[in-house]
Order: C-alpha cells, then structure tokens, then sequence
C-alpha cells in the first residue's frame, strides 16, 4: 500500500478514497476569475485544484487564491526554482515540479529546503515527452519509471519524502505500465492521468481505460483526466470513472436513462440533462430513471428510487418499482423535481 500524503486538508495514499484532481485554465494572476473557477470546480467534487505559476504575478495572486480557495491548491511550476519557493511561501498545498528542469542541484536544494520547512509536499512529474536523453535507450514505460524514481532519490537526498509521483504520458498502455511498474518499485502515491488526452470523447475513453485499469487493479491515490474542455468536464469525467468501479467515496445521484428507440414518447435526453443539472450536489445516494417509454420503461428501471416514462400525452412517474401517478407530459420535469425534493 502506498504511504500517505497530506495535500492541505485531503489526505491521499494509505487507502484513502481516491482524490479527484483538475487544474484551472484562467490566468493565475487573475485571482478572481482563477477562484471563480476553484469554486466552480469544488462545486462539482473537486478534491485538490492545480493552478499554474508561471510569473511572479502569479506566485503574488496565488497567496490570495490560496487563502480564499475551498479547497487545497497545487502550484505548477517549471524552470524557476523562485517560482516555486514564491508559490509554498505563499500557501501552496502542494508544488508539482519536474525536479530536473529547476537549473541545477543548488536550485532543487534551495526548493527542499523550503518544502521542508513550510511541510509542504511534493509531486515529481515526469511526462512521456520530455524524458532525459539517457533513458532513450529505454522502452517508454521503464524510461518514465527510472527517471521518475532518479528525482524521488535526488530529493530524500535532501531529506523530502512527502512526495506525490506521476509518469503521464499520451499513450495509455504505457501510462498502464509505468504505473504498474511505479507501484511494485516504490511506495509513494500515484497521481494517474493521460495527458494531452485530447478533446472530450477521445479525452473521456483514453482516460477511463488509462486511469481506470489501474484504479482496478488497486493502483493509484489521486487522478486528473485531461481534457480540451472546461475543466468542471474533467472533474464529472473522473467522477465517473470512480463510480463506475465503486471507488466513489461521497453520496451521488445518479440518472440511469434509456438509450431511446423506436417506443419512445418523450424528450429522454433533455429531461435527463436537466435532472442531472438539478441534482449535482444533492448529497445522497439516489437512482433515478428517465425512460422513454411505459412499456419498458418502468420495468427496466424498477430498482430506480423513482422515475418517469414516457406515454404519449401523460407518462408514468413511479417510486420503488411502483406507478404513482401519471403527469401530463408538459408538466413532467417539474412533477419529478417535487418528488425528487421529497426524497
Ligand atoms: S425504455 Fe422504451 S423507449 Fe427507452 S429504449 Fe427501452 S423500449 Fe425504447
């Protein structure tokens, strides 16, 4: 099992539910539109948010997003070694670096220095694309895994140890192995993600099988799925990704619909949507179901909580498997609200 790391108020590694990761698009140095944005992605069950640091005015806004922030937040930092002193004297939860594009020993060790003396932890990063030229030689996967745990070692040597590692790569199988390989040779937590996963589809399946397999397998404490999108996509995405291998954590609802046919009497999709739209931050565990038609509808989702579908002029809203009543079609969104607010 992997040790624990503290990451501000979440805990992750040791067991601990899997925290779900995203990073803000905004420019840090804007920290009201960058907190907007944190709020925005808390609300929708983001654990730990990554903002880049890329200039002192960010590190300056990043005190601000920090204390404001509702939840921990990551520098990112690459080449100056200031930068990432700036940004955990200014609050940092955590700082992400690639410990071999700092500038050299001196600057890795002044960056220890300060992680240690501000309790800070650290993610060593290595991506598939930028490896050391001395691992060329290497099959991809082991390539990652070496050079990742060469900058774990340069840092113990300078006495860190709350150290977070991820090895991201575009490719998913050898994001899959290096992971594996990772997991065996040390026992830091796994941060997973595929990176430059793409746009939303292929983005969403690269992710799900990247990230997925190995959350199966028992491997990985905290995830990313990368996306061109908006960064509250990438929070739903790996949400998902957790409930569909039941290693979400909080109470959700979730809307089970049908896929729509031939039978169907009703707008499935829309009135799916909004009840999904309605229902993100209900804390409990519900199923509801949004079905297109009574003559399979009901029976198909009788494990729902409750549920309509769809007739031609008024459709079935049921509870527990049961019709309840049957609501005229353009008043059904608001009759399944009602009855959701009464669970
Ligand atoms: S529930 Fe009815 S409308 Fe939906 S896919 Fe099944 S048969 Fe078709």
């Amino acid at each position: 099992m992997s040790k624990k790391v503290q990451i501000g108020k979440v805990t992750i590694g040791g067991g601990e539910p899997i925290a779900i990761q995203s990073m803000t698009n905004t420019p840090t140095s804007n920290a009201q539109a960058t907190l907007e944005q944190i709020n925005a992605l808390a609300a929708r069950g983001c654990d730990i948010v990554r903002s880049s640091v890329p200039d002192m005015a960010s590190a300056k806004a990043f005190k601000t997003i920090c204390e404001k922030s509702p939840i921990p937040v990551v520098a990112d930092i690459h080449f100056d070694h200031k930068l990432a002193i700036a940004a955990i004297e200014n609050g940092a939860a955590k700082v992400r670096v690639n410990p071999g594009n700092l500038g050299g020993e001196s600057n890795l060790r002044a960056v220890a220095d300060c992680l240690k003396a501000h309790h800070v932890p650290v993610r060593v990063g290595v991506n598939g694309g930028s490896l050391d030229k001395k691992y060329a030689h290497l099959p991809a996967a082991e390539a990652m895994c070496q050079s990742a745990l060469e900058y774990c070692a340069w840092l113990e040597k300078y006495g860190v140890y709350d150290i977070v590692v991820s090895v991201k790569s575009s490719c998913v199988r050898d994001m899959i192995e290096c992971n594996r390989m990772l997991s065996r040779r040390c026992d830091y937590p796994l941060h997973l993600g595929v990176t430059e996963a793409g746009l939303y589809t292929q983005g969403l399946v690269k992710s799900a099988i990247g990230i997925g397999s190995l959350l199966a397998d028992g491997i990985g404490d905290t995830i990313r799925v990368s996306l061109t999108d908006d960064p509250v996509k990438e929070v739903d995405a790996a949400a998902e990704i957790l409930k569909a291998i039941d290693l979400y954590t909080k109470p959700y609802v979730e809307i089970i619909s049908c896929p729509t046919c031939a039978r169907t009497e009703i707008n499935v999709k829309e009135l799916a949507e909004k009840v999904r739209e309605y229902t993100y931050g209900v804390n409990k565990n519900l199923q509801i179901a949004v079905m297109g038609c009574i003559v399979n509808g009901v029976g198909e989702s009788a494990h729902c909580d409750i549920g309509v579908a769809g007739g031609r002029d008024k459709s079935a809203l049921f509870k527990d498997g049961k019709i309840l009543k049957t609501i005229p079609n353009d008043e059904l969104l608001q009759a399944l609200l009602q009855e959701i607010d009464k669970l």
